[in-house]
């Protein structure tokens, strides 16, 4: 028997057989109901048991011998969150590259080894009279386990089975014996390891100020008509985005709708959470990468059955499998922990989107500094803009000033701070106030520059600085372009050229050299090597244990510490130039959230910003505050240079432990690219092949092509053209194919 099409159909949805369909053929009269998704009715194994699957691929012809496929019997039609969830891993495969299995294993629900945990503990079956009684007979015939369960459970009215046996060495005939003679009562229940610990504090409503109610009314208003749209609240730190969105939560959820928060997992602090326990009780549950897989499948079989109405957690969250959602929030939108480090590479900004259109629900992106990509959605109208441009509470916005460091060397000040930051950090200490410096390390990769005139050295093709090498080789990360460092300026002259980057252990150094007095903290990867360190420093530096703290970028997020009145920048233009194209998008941000440090709560802040490049927009902006202003400026970079938001980028990773294969590879993909773009008259650029930036790692060789274009789906048309000759083509053994569409890191 042969059929037109074909579906592969995976019978359980557990990780374990994620990796195995079968397939089956779709009956004529079936052709138009067997979708992606689709629960379907299928004679499995030998006595063609009719078991229940889902369609996971379609196809127009057999992978096996055609007599061997069966049918599929029926498809059901009940629209379960299953179907759901495999439609948008098909979305994801195909958007963002990758197999259906790897997709699957990122949206589905992991059951893989979780037992059931069951918790069986014991109690007082009798009166405390009575059980004093038993003790004193226990006690003269010299029952000592007997004596000392009894006494436990008189002491303490229930105790934990495990605990009994393995702490009190109880031996199980003497537990069994006092059950057996109704003295105690074993009792065991399945629970869920639900994370949630209820505050017992009341709920402190806060009264909206205005510019908050009018959000949230008119959400409402829209929501009212029938309207299921996406918005971007763009609000300053401290703005009252979270009072925001915890009033709309409360609004969705009383429709009967469900609602997912996401949150960057380094801000899912005790802090943010437990504003939310207060104000939902335990309608509300966490995910964090801490809990175990169980924890989190438990959590997951939590929402189905409708037992919370809201998840906070990070990425993952989105997954989460609500038959009633309603609403997803997504704060910090523009943070790049959003974006999948592994693949499928997907974006959980537009996987969010496309969910809440399948679902028929709302999408709330919200952030101080939002990403170019959600801003110009939003000017295009896409998504819904509003703006909150006050802080709810405290003095105001900081001071800001900006300190040009090539003045300082003018000056012979050598030292990493500027005399105005050293002024100011003085009159804190003597103020017993706090301080925060921060280095912005990320742009430590080692872009060379010159301390006279603030000259980086940059690819004449690309706009983007080149990166120092030991080799004294300095090489552009994007098209391969490399010349040799430079011993003089070649814009000034000065011999003052070279790579830049202080870290904050230097920092820390210098510091105790030159206020001695001062107390200090310091905060970076290798003081927050262990769970817990980062949110001990900063609870020590919160109760005032120390006068500074320094930090990277970990320092900018989420607490609030009142007595912080001066915020220093060491270095702002150190993720200028990290040979990205979204650095100056980054270093708008960081200075952003690291000048909203300062000056939170009733003392006014300062904050200084030491620079070679006083000029630079990304830089004038932070210091105005002025996201607008920024806004323009880096879209007409995006724009000249054909980067996203207003290209796309599509980026294909070759690797392997040989460089020949690599690099044959590569350029045969390459070639294969450029043929398929001719051939359908696709206007793209294509840039490279070339070593990636990390060319080797951990002995895998590293080759990468760019290819650029205005349309999105060009790109995945070109990625499915590429993907399916490097999987059927002979030529490209040993070698691995990823792709990554607008990438947010470097290769
Ligand atoms: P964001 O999420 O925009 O950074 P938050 O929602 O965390 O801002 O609010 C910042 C601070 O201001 C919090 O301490 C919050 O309790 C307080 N706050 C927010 N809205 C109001 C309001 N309408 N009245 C008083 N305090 C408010
Ligand atoms: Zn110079
Ligand atoms: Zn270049």
């Amino acid at each position: 028997m042969s059929y037109r099409s074909y579906a592969d159909i995976i019978i359980d949805i557990s990780l374990e057989s994620l990796d195995r369909t079968y397939q089956y053929g779709i009956p004529d009269e079936l052709l138009e109901s067997a979708v992606i998704g689709a629960p379907v009715l299928v004679p499995f194994g030998k006595g063609s048991r009719k078991i229940n699957g889902y369609i996971v691929g379609l196809s127009d012809s057999p992978k096996i011998d055609e007599q061997l496929i069966k049918p599929i019997i029926k498809v059901e039609n009940a629209p379960v969150i299953e179907s759901h969830l495999i439609w948008l891993a098909y979305w994801i495969k195909e958007n963002f590259g990758g197999t259906m299995n790897d997709a699957l294993k990122s949206v589905m629900p992991v059951r893989k080894t979780v037992k059931t945990k069951q918790v069986r503990s014991l109690s007082l079956a009798v009166s405390e009279q009575e059980a004093a009684r038993l003790c004193e007979e226990f006690r003269k015939k010299n029952n000592k386990a007997r004596l000392r369960l009894l006494e436990a459970l008189l002491e303490e009215g229930t105790i934990d089975y495990n605990r009994a046996v393995k702490d009190l060495r109880i031996p199980r005939e003497s537990i069994d014996y006092l059950c057996n003679m109704r003295i105690a009562r074993l009792s065991s229940e399945q629970i869920y390891r639900n994370p949630v610990k209820l505050e017992s504090s009341e709920y402190n409503r806060i009264e909206l100020n205005e510019e908050q109610r009018r959000i949230v009314d008119d959400f409402i208003r829209d929501y009212e008509e029938g309207k299921r749209l996406g918005y971007l609240i763009h609000g300053i730190t401290g703005s009252g985005k979270t009072e925001v969105y915890m009033e709309i939560i409360s609004y969705v959820i009383g429709r009967g709708k469900q609602v997912i928060m996401l949150i960057p997992e380094i801000a899912l602090t005790y802090q943010t959470v437990s504003r939310f326990w207060r104000r939902f009780g335990d309608r509300v549950s966490i995910l964090n990468s801490r809990m175990s897989q169980g924890e989190r499948y438990d959590q997951s079989i939590r929402a189905k059955n409708g037992e919370i109405d809201i998840i906070i957690g990070p990425r993952s969250a989105l997954f989460t499998p609500f038959p009633n959602l309603g609403l997803i929030i997504i704060d910090e939108e523009h943070e790049y922990s959003y974006k999948s480090e592994s693949v499928p590479k997907y974006h959980a900004v537009d996987v969010a989107i496309k969910r809440a259109q399948l679902t028929g629900s709302c999408v709330i992106l919200g952030s101080a500094t939002p990403s170019l990509e959600s801003y110009l959605k939003a000017s295009r109208g896409e998504l819904k803009l509003y703006t909150l441009r006050h802080r709810a509470k405290a003095a105001g916005q900081p001071t800001v000033w900006i300190v040009d460091l090539r003045d300082e060397l003018k000056r012979k000040n050598k030292s990493i701070f500027s005399a105005k930051l050293k002024e100011l950090i003085n009159d804190r200490l003597s103020r017993r106030e706090q301080i925060m410096l921060f280095l912005n390390r990320r742009g430590y990769a080692g872009f060379v520059s010159c301390r006279s005139c603030g000259y980086v050295v940059k690819c004449p093709h690309c706009d983007v600085s080149l990166t120092a090498h030991n080799n004294r080789l300095l090489i552009c990360h994007y098209c391969g372009y490399s010349i040799s460092q430079p011993d003089l300026c070649p814009e000034c002259g000065s011999k003052y050229i070279a790579a830049f980057g202080t870290g904050t252990q230097k920092v820390e150094e210098l510091v105790k050299k030159e206020f001695p007095g001062a107390r200090v903290l310091r905060m970076d990867a290798d003081t927050t090597k262990n769970k817990g360190d980062y949110e001990t420093i900063l609870s020590a530096f919160s109760r005032q244990e120390a006068d500074i703290l320094i930090g990277t970028q970990m320092i900018v997020k989420g607490h609030d510490f009142p007595a912080v009145t001066l915020v220093g920048i060491i270095a702002a233009d150190l993720s200028l130039y990290t040979g990205d194209f979204r650095a100056g998008e980054r270093t708008f941000q960081l200075l952003c959230q690291a000048a909203g440090r300062a000056g939170r709560d009733v003392l006014p802040g300062e904050v200084v910003i030491q620079t070679y490049h006083p000029e630079h927009y990304s830089i004038v902006a932070a210091a105005d505050g002025n996201y607008e202003a920024f806004f323009e400026q880096e879209l007409l970079y995006r724009r000249l240079m054909k980067y996203p938001p207003t290209s796309h980028i599509l980026l294909m990773l070759v690797t392997s432990a040989s460089l020949e294969q690599a690099e044959r590879a590569v350029s045969l993909l390459g070639e294969a690219a450029r043929l398929f773009i001719q051939e359908q008259k696709i206007d793209a650029d294509i840039i490279g092949p070339a070593p990636a930036s990390l060319s080797k790692l951990n002995d895998i060789y590293r080759q990468l092509i760019y290819i650029k274009h205005d349309d999105y789906n060009s790109l995945v048309n070109i990625k499915n053209y590429i993907e399916g000759y490097f999987i059927y083509s002979q030529q490209f053994s040993g070698c691995n194919l990823m792709f990554d569409f607008d990438p947010m890191s470097g290769y």
